[in-house]
């Protein structure tokens, strides 16, 4: 664990499934995975499997993976980075739940510049990209949270949705 501007930094992963239908085509998911140590290479596995598990039956509009004969093509953990934040479907986690809700206000709003930061440097070219993997949180006003709710202190995290 590290930490940046004072805040615990935690590793971040990116789990990425790609799978295969019997007509060709082929579809794929991720999630990014934070942990609250790094992990070792067969917690790492033992993860991954477990999401992939849920993944291929996780029910989708046009059905499961599974049912429609879906098989893995590929399936990886990658490291991205050590951070404060950990993206999800239009909102963050983080694992500091013991910071006010004005820190982590002020967190995030530096983890927003510093992904700001990487996607310009991905994307030196295309400005819509700096932000795209921000899902709406580089806009202020859509901020909901700090969030400690029942389900959020289960998992001990704290939640900023947007
Ligand atoms: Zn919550």
């Amino acid at each position: 664990m590290s930490d940046i501007d004072g805040v615990a930094a935690y590793p971040n992963y990116r789990f990425g499934l790609v799978v295969r239908f019997p007509d060709g085509e082929t579809s794929n998911i991720s999630e990014h995975r934070m942990f609250r140590e790094a992990p070792d290479p067969d917690m790492l596995d033992r993860e991954l499997e477990a999401w992939v598990d849920i993944g291929l039956r996780h029910e989708r509009p046009s059905g499961a993976f599974l049912e429609r004969g879906a098989v893995v093509e590929q399936q990886e953990a990658t490291f991205l980075h050590d951070e404060t934040w950990c993206q999800a479907w239009f909102s963050h986690t983080s694992l500091n739940v013991r910071l006010s809700d004005d820190d982590l206000r002020a967190d995030f709003f530096r983890y927003i510049s510093r992904e700001t930061a990487r996607g310009r440097k991905r994307f030196p070219d295309d400005p819509r990209m700096w932000t795209s993997g921000l899902m709406g949180a580089e806009e202020i006003w859509r901020w909901a949270g700090p969030c400690r709710c029942e389900h959020c202190v289960r998992r001990e995290v704290v939640k900023i949705g947007h």
